[in-house]
């Protein structure tokens, strides 16, 4: 494996892994002050249109005894969708235009900005991956059950931990950030639809490769959002550099190109079997039967574990 950053981008990005990942995780990388606990998930509009007695669902990975499983669990709306990846001043200055106004899917500040958080949650997600499996091995070494130099999965786990986050950061980098700091909000592109007339259900903020175990920045990543933006109506934004639409939509096609129900149960194993992040109204999840939750815990975990390929089956349908 090899890691060849250029530059200072190898300076800072050296100085940000030393840190705990409380670290702010602001556009240049330079921030010294603790971040904050901040939702993914618009938390005035979005979770409110489908929380209840402020609780969601989540998916969660868990252990069974020694087997790990993964189960829907209820979470404290304050709770969900939160990680610390900014702090106060740069999570406040860099999202006011997404807080502090309604939700207009034809700006494209905001829909960059929506992005660029998702893009971040999965930024810090793989950065604390990385330090617990650091943190691992050292324990490892101190008990004596490795070799500090020796080889091992113990060691080669955080490398190949960092070396995800490296590249993980250095796509935010070469596409959004740079943009970011010059107000290219247009280098980003986007795949809306809404549906509208029936109660929201999920919500989400995530993103991810389209294909496994990326290797550089040529292959599209893609930032989902499901946002519900009122008691019946909730908006699906996928978001890609322009300059990879073309692979990018080659994607999302099984979900674009279709409409109505179809879309729904498309988008459902979509999100199965691409996304972790996301949420859902606790009555609707309540109504299901035995069977189909446990269909869409197995399916979940499935992808978890080896990444599976998801064929759509009805029992998936998360609307
Ligand atoms: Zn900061």
């Amino acid at each position: 494996m090899e890691i060849r950053p250029n530059g200072d981008q190898k300076g800072r990005f050296y100085e940000a892994i030393k840190q705990k990942f409380n670290k702010c995780l602001c556009p240049n990388m330079d921030c010294e002050k603790p971040a904050i606990r901040a939702h993914s998930v618009q938390k005035a509009t979005a979770l409110s249109f489908i929380e209840e007695a402020q609780h969601v669902y989540g998916l969660k990975m868990t252990l069974k005894g020694a087997e790990p499983i993964c189960e829907f669990e209820k979470i404290g709306r304050n709770n969900a969708s939160t990680f610390t990846g900014f702090c106060s001043q740069h999570d406040t200055e860099l999202f006011r235009p997404i807080d502090t106004k309604p939700l207009n899917l034809k700006d494209e500040e905001q829909l960059f900005l929506i992005a660029y958080r998702s893009v971040t949650r999965e930024l810090h997600a793989v950065f604390e991956g990385a330090a617990k499996l650091q943190h691992v091995h050292e324990t490892n070494v101190k008990m004596g059950l490795v070799k500090a130099d020796a080889p091992s999965i113990s060691a080669f786990a955080p490398v190949q931990a960092l070396h995800k986050a490296w590249l993980t950061w250095r796509y935010r980098s070469d596409h959004y950030d740079k943009n970011l700091l010059k107000g290219r909000f247009k280098e980003i592109a986007h795949s809306i639809f809404t549906i509208s007339g029936r109660l929201p259900v999920v919500a989400s903020s995530s993103f991810f490769p389209t294909v496994e175990n990326p290797r550089d920045n040529k292959k599209p990543r893609i930032a989902l959002n499901m946002i519900p933006v009122s008691a019946n109506e909730t908006a699906f934004i996928f978001s890609y550099p322009k300059a990879q639409s073309a692979d990018a939509r080659k994607f999302m096609a099984p979900v674009m190109l279709k409409n109505g129900e179809d879309r729904l149960l498309a988008l459902s194993t979509f999100a199965l079997d691409t996304i972790e992040n996301f949420f859902l109204r606790p009555s609707h999840v309540d109504s299901w039967s035995a069977e189909k939750r446990a269909s869409i815990q197995k399916a979940y975990f499935s992808t978890v574990k080896d990444g599976a390929f998801l064929a759509p089956k009805p029992e998936y349908m998360l609307f």
